[in-house]
């Protein structure tokens, strides 16, 4: 037997992996899934020989590309010197530049930086802020957040308590705390136009959405003012993926939406957090998603491309405001109570400053700008597919929703299992993405280059007309 027939028949007698039905892998044939071995730039290598262009970035992490010179030596170097210490009571150098750094580059405003070690921790740590922050100063009303429908912040019980995905949240409920939802900014299938309340214009699948320029009348975003304005004194924050709803399927929010919204907490006295997970670190084309409309967030949440996707770290930045919400005598109890073993784990500090000298060296922003252009030159060509329902773009985080009926918008059905299929039929033509139900993600590396765009757009084409005919 071949030793990649090993390693997967242990995989399947050991593992559990993760957003993941168990008895469908394990029954998968026998060279299924792909091991991979190593990776190098864009691509990715399994043990069978198989080279894969990585179209989502390794889910979302990835930014300068895989084995970058630069960030494996800054690893190596730090690693000679010590790979974790603790960070309560003691401190460090890479830690130390790094939230100078941070803070440099984040909207003003930002200027206290608290590590974590992954996505949903900084949004944990961002919501026990907001709360303790208010109770400090006195008022314990506040025990409620807002967030949306279609929102996803994490897996732990805090960034599930304001997660909006009922496929993944709502069997938790029973466990979670106070939170509401605003409806989604999905405009594609705005709820309100399907009411009939808001409709204007024909429908049309192109990027023109009818939404644009909340010309609309921005209904959802009305909703959402109707909550904070009814529900401000109990609500601590509301929590928002700037721009992008990303796992519901990068649904791209209405220009000008981000911005209204942050102002509407602001003018009701509830705290701003921007949950830049996904977005963070140039996605969106700036490296901020908030830039774009000059947020201001009260805490910001930041992983995944932190550390150019090469170690887990987070870290969630504070208003000096909230900051001092948290100081006196040890005795006053006003101490933030939380902390992670890896903390501020200095190899992924090292890793996050590599991370973003490579930012400043490589002018990767400014860079970016053409092949977001070229991204949307070649998705517009998808349009002559009549699956394709509709393709929403920022920056370089891309959905393709799939319909049965382009006109009518039905889905697929689920048990079609169409999403993953296609991006099964991509794999062998050598291109790794995948899907979120019948939505096609594409979140390539910052370092792709204009004809491997071309590449990842011509092979889902021809992966759609192999599974759809
Ligand atoms: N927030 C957002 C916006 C995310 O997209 C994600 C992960 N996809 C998270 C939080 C959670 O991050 P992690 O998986 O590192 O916990």
């Amino acid at each position: 037997m071949k030793p990649t027939n090993n390693l997967i028949k242990a995989d399947k007698k050991f593992i559990w992996h993760p957003f993941t039905q168990m008895a469908d892998w394990v029954k998968d044939e026998p060279s299924a899934p792909l091991v991979i071995e190593r990776a190098k730039g864009n691509y990715l290598y399994d043990t069978a020989g198989g080279k894969y262009l990585d179209g989502v970035s390794s889910l979302w992490v990835t930014v300068h590309g895989h084995g970058k010179k630069e960030i494996n030596n800054a690893i190596k170097k730090q690693l000679s010197k010590v790979a974790h210490t603790t960070f309560l009571g003691l401190t460090h150098e890479p830690a130390i530049k790094l939230a100078e750094e941070l803070i440099s580059i984040a909207p003003k405003g930002l200027a206290r930086v608290f590590y974590s070690d992954n996505g949903s921790t900084s949004v944990e740590i961002a919501l026990k802020m907001a709360y303790q922050y208010w109770l400090q100063k006195g008022n314990n009303k506040k025990t409620w957040f807002l967030s949306f429908v279609n929102a996803y912040h994490g897996d732990t019980i805090g960034s599930v308590s304001v997660g909006g995905m009922d496929l993944f949240h709502s069997k938790f409920r029973p466990l979670l705390f106070k939170a509401l939802h605003a409806p989604s900014p999905y405009c594609y299938r705005c709820e309100y136009r399907v009411k009939g309340q808001v409709a204007r214009g024909k429908d049309n699948h192109n990027f023109k959405s009818h939404c644009k320029d909340m010309k609309c009348g921005g209904q959802c975003l009305k909703e959402a003012e109707k909550i904070l304005k009814e529900r401000r004194k109990e609500l601590a924050a509301a929590i928002i993926e700037p721009l992008v709803q990303g796992a519901a399927g990068m649904l791209v929010m209405p220009p000008g939406f981000t911005k209204e919204f942050g102002k509407l907490c602001g003018k009701y006295g509830v705290l701003l957090i921007c949950d830049e997970v996904a977005t963070g670190f140039g996605r969106t084309g700036k490296m901020f998603a908030v830039e774009h409309e000059g947020v201001k967030p009260d805490l910001m949440c930041l992983s995944k491309g932190i550390t150019g996707g090469y170690l887990p770290l987070a870290a969630t930045l504070a208003t000096e405001e909230i900051y001092k919400g948290f100081l006196g005598r040890y005795e006053d109890f006003k101490t933030f109570f939380h902390g992670h073993t890896y903390t501020a784990n200095p190899l992924a500090c090292a890793a996050a400053l590599a991370n973003l000298e490579i930012f400043r060296k490589e002018k990767v922003i400014s860079g970016l700008k053409d092949k977001i252009e070229h991204m949307k030159t070649e998705l517009a060509g998808l349009l002559e597919l009549d699956c394709v329902g509709d393709i929403r773009q920022k920056g370089l985080m891309v959905g393709i929703e799939l319909v049965k009926n382009r006109k009518t918008k039905e889905d697929f059905p689920a048990k079609l299992n169409v999403g993953a299929k296609i991006c099964a039929a991509c794999r062998p033509k050598g291109l790794m993405i995948r899907p979120l139900g019948n939505i096609l993600v594409l979140m390539p590396p910052l370092s792709i280059t204009k004809k491997e765009i071309t590449f990842i757009i011509n092979t889902i084409r021809e992966a759609i007309n192999d599974v759809l005919g």
